[in-house]
């Protein structure tokens, strides 16, 4: 007998017949013998709605209300898919976050798992029954309702995972495993039969919405095996766990691309110390993260442009902070253009290889494409162009990469 954490997202519990099919593949795992806790995202288009209906009050939404609002998707979710179990004879309980408790910091919208408590869940299982817990959400110190950030139910399941030692985390979706890119963008990608943790975080946070970064955050440090899958049939999935030998020995295992970042450019500030840490505190106490950053020489003598990209959904915010961070520098011209794109290739292999970023550069040279904006880590080559050619970037270096042909399993 295992314990085992399974996880259904927005397309798997979409509509009522989905939600009974969840139901179905519960059943099955719990007549195996096993113990379960199943995490629900809200059924898919849920959450965009709620933020839309926010919009429409107001452009700018109060952080906590809107929290309070969206976290209802998931309330939905819980109770349909209990209800469909217990019609199916299956004893099982549904919760909310606060109800677990899933502890959470105070930081709306994007909150961070502080604690949870795994007491009522456990008292359950010895009872016998399937627990239901809402993805996505949280409570904080305070008592306010959180949320964990777009995707966040993933995180949810691998923390509650994490908090019951669970033997595995199944992450149910809607494509049967991790590829070598987005699928539905590149129909030649293919799937990756394990992945480490490390090239998934990088592939999570390069743009890979397959999991959210923190539930691999999360995985990593309480070293919970993910097993992401489908849950609209019987594929085995993709594995992501610790690196070990048996692993694909790759340069690049993976493209991605990530369309949700905006570019920020603030002209001619003066070139003396102190300017950058004064441009980018107010937006860290903000809690915005500050993706990458390039300073260049001014046309103008004496003076520095800096341009960098945040997530689109803090663009607004940045860019008020940002204008009035200016004024003290004396005002200048702030440029921005949110039509941009983040494509990078993932893989551990890049360590000990010189030449990829040339590579990558002329594969996209080659179909046209301008590079904006370059950053590098160990594992992971990103660029910044036009989001027009994503698509055509995305399948450019799948193919210079030859990442559509199974790799060699060597020795690391
Ligand atoms: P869920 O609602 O189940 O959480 P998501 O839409 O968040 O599902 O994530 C699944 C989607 O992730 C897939 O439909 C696919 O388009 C996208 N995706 C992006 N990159 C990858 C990748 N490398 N491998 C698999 N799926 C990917
Ligand atoms: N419902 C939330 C979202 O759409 C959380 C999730 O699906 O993981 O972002
Ligand atoms: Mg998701």
């Amino acid at each position: 007998m295992a314990l085992v954490v399974q996880k259904y997202g927005g397309t798997s519990v979409g509509d009522v017949d989905r939600i009974k099919n969840v139901a179905r593949r519960i059943l099955n795992t719990k007549k195996q013998g096993h113990e379960l806790v199943v995490v629900v995202s809200a059924m898919a288009g849920e959450t965009d709605k709620l933020i839309r209906l926010a919009r429409q009050i107001t452009p700018a939404p109060d952080e906590r209300e809107l929290d309070v609002l969206v976290s209802t998707g998931e309330q939905v979710s819980i109770a349909l898919l209990t209800m469909a179990l217990k019609s199916m004879d299956c004893d099982s309980k549904s919760y909310l976050g606060f109800q677990i408790k899933i502890a959470t910091d105070s930081v709306f919208g994007k909150a961070r798992i502080a604690s949870i408590d795994s007491e009522k869940m456990r008292q359950d299982l010895k009872e016998g029954r399937v627990v239901v817990v809402a993805g996505f959400q949280g409570v904080d110190d305070s008592g306010n309702i959180t949320t964990l950030g777009r995707g966040g139910s993933d995180t949810s399941a691998v923390a509650v995972a994490a908090a019951l030692e669970a033997d595995v985390c199944e992450i149910y979706t809607d494509v049967d495993g991790v590829y070598t890119t987005d699928p539905n963008v590149y129909p030649k990608a293919r799937k990756l039969a394990r992945i480490s943790y490390d090239e998934m975080l990088e592939m999570a946070s390069l743009g890979a919405k397959v999991l959210q970064i923190r539930s691999v955050e999360f995985a990593k440090k309480y070293d919970v095996s993910i097993h992401v899958r489908s849950s609209f049939n019987d594929n085995p999935g993709t594995i992501v766990c610790k690196e070990d030998k048996e692993m694909e020995k790759v340069v690049v295992s993976g493209v991605t691309y990530n369309k949700n970042e905006a570019k920020i450019e603030v002209m001619r500030l003066p070139d003396i110390p102190g300017v950058a840490a004064k441009l980018f505190k107010p937006l860290a106490d903000a809690n915005i993260v500050v993706d990458m950053i390039i300073q260049t020489s001014s046309t103008e003598k004496g003076c520095a442009d800096v341009a960098f990209t945040v997530p689109k959904s803090d663009f607004a915010k940045t860019l008020q902070i940002v204008k009035e961070t200016n004024k003290e520098f004396g005002g200048k011209e702030v440029k921005f253009n949110e039509d941009i794109a983040k494509v990078s290739i993932v893989g551990v292999g890049m360590r000990s290889h010189s030449n990829v970023a040339t590579q990558m550069f002329s594969a996209l040279a080659k179909e046209g494409i301008n590079i904006h904006m370059i950053s590098t880590s160990e594992i992971k080559i990103s660029c910044i162009i036009d989001s027009k050619y994503t698509e055509l970037a995305v399948r450019a270096l799948h193919d210079a990469f030859e990442l559509d042909k199974p790799a060699i399993i060597e020795e690391r």
